[in-house]
């Protein structure tokens, strides 16, 4: 039932061709890997009605997934809530206001479910019996659950700073997980090095390719759930930055397949001040990011060299739209600012979202009157930490009328 034709770079000029493997960069010129779909077969096979008959799991697109067999990981997957938060758009004086809540993704609770599905699943087919990854916490957590479930071993690397919650979220599984004294990038670093002399599958670095096209299902499913229409806006937290070129690539995939009207879609991004290279190039108009050494309680965020960053600049840049930073202040009031006005306890990179999404706001680059959607990528039971001391603490008494009439609320 594939669609992918090839993998081919995105770089080259005419793009070189690969066959479907675990590759992810091009031998001539080292730059990321796309796979390439057949979309005239997609659009004689695929129909908005064929869609919406199947399950509600990010599985319902999987013409537009990398995968040649059935998927076989991540089945109850994807199809997170889409809402409609009238009450938050008030707080921010827009017209209409949408949350894309992927907190409630299934198994672990984050975006990174469905990226791991995919992966995973392409992982069965290319006969890996060992999978990893490099995490910054949440990818850590999914690869974990999936392959519990997938009955793969794996290997998942953290840096041992990470939530205490994320570490445990991880370690249930049962699974390897190594805490490395070192950032993301130095864990990355490692992890290729280690796939020198292993066969195994690293969702992220050896099977990226795949891995980051589940992203796309974000994308799909916002407009399926707004009535099969693309919104104007959408803002977007970045680690790599993956996550937002490829929901941008989904919308320009069904305005092609004549699912939905070509609205100019804009997508725009939000950092952590802590680190933010990709907002810090867009604006100072630099044409590419310098690196950074991240400091931030957005841990999940917390990529000083990401891998997709001259992407998002391009794109973000190529339609004109902007990108964000917030300090961590700013990320803990937009947690409670979520909390308080819609009832979603995000994490801190939710805050992150949020958080530039009211500064692009205020400062016009974002219109009031048109759709707004945020994506909310985690949860918020999962980085309790910074919110310690910063809400209101219970009121404590001793079981005894007297004492909760004495309440001051
Ligand atoms: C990984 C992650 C992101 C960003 O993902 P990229 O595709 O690397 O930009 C956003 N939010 C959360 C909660 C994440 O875990
Ligand atoms: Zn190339």
């Amino acid at each position: 039932m594939s669609f992918v034709t090839c993998l081919k770079c995105m770089d080259c000029s005419p793009a070189c061709e690969y066959e479907k493997q675990a590759l992810y960069v091009c031998d001539d010129c080292f730059g990321p890997l796309e796979p390439n779909y057949d979309y005239d077969n997609i659009k004689k096979n695929l129909t908005i009605e064929k869609i919406s008959l199947r399950q509600k799991n990010m599985w319902r697109y999987k013409e537009l997934l990398p995968i040649d067999n059935e998927p076989s990981v991540g089945l109850n997957t994807g199809f997170t809530p889409l809402i409609k938060a009238d009450n938050l758009a008030k707080v921010l004086g827009v017209k209409n206001l949408y949350i894309k809540n992927d907190g409630v993704n299934f198994p672990s609770l984050s975006f990174k479910d469905r990226v791991v599905a995919v992966a995973l699943s392409k992982a069965k087919e290319l006969g890996y019996d060992t999978v990893g990854c490099a995490s910054t916490g949440n990818l850590a957590n999914s690869v974990a659950a999936h392959s519990a479930s997938a009955n793969l071993n794996s290997f998942i690397f953290i840096p041992s700073n990470l939530e205490e919650a994320k570490i445990m979220a991880t370690s249930i599984y049962g699974k390897n997980v190594v805490a490395v004294h070192g950032n993301y990038d130095e864990v990355n670093r490692l992890c290729t090095e280690v796939l020198g002399s292993k066969k195994w599958g690293f969702v992220n670095i050896n099977l990226r390719t795949y891995y980051a096209e589940g992203s796309k299902t974000v994308g799909y499913e916002i407009i399926e759930q707004l009535g099969w229409k693309a919104p104007k806006n959408i803002v977007c937290c970045m680690a790599s930055g993956s996550l937002l070129t490829k929901i941008y690539k989904s919308v320009q995939e069904f305005v092609n397949l004549g699912f939905v009207e070509d609205v100019g879609t804009k997508i725009y991004g939000a950092q952590a001040s802590g680190c933010s290279p990709i907002s810090t190039a867009i604006k100072n108009d630099w044409e590419t990011f310098k690196p950074v050494k991240p400091d931030t309680i957005a841990k999940s965020l917390a990529i000083g060299n990401p891998a997709d960053g001259l992407n998002a600049i391009n794109l973000m840049r190529g339609i004109n739209s902007y990108s964000e930073e917030v300090t961590d202040e700013e990320i803990v009031e937009a947690m409670k600012l979520l909390a308080e006005t819609e009832g979603i306890f995000t994490e801190t990179a939710g805050g992150v979202t949020l958080g530039c999404a009211k500064k692009m706001i205020e400062n016009g680059q974002i219109s009031r009157d048109e759709d707004l959607v945020l994506i909310i990528t985690g949860n918020g039971l999962k980085t309790q930490d910074p919110l310690v001391g910063n809400i209101k603490s219970p009121y404590t008494i001793n079981p005894k009328l007297e004492d909760f009439d004495n309440i001051q609320y």
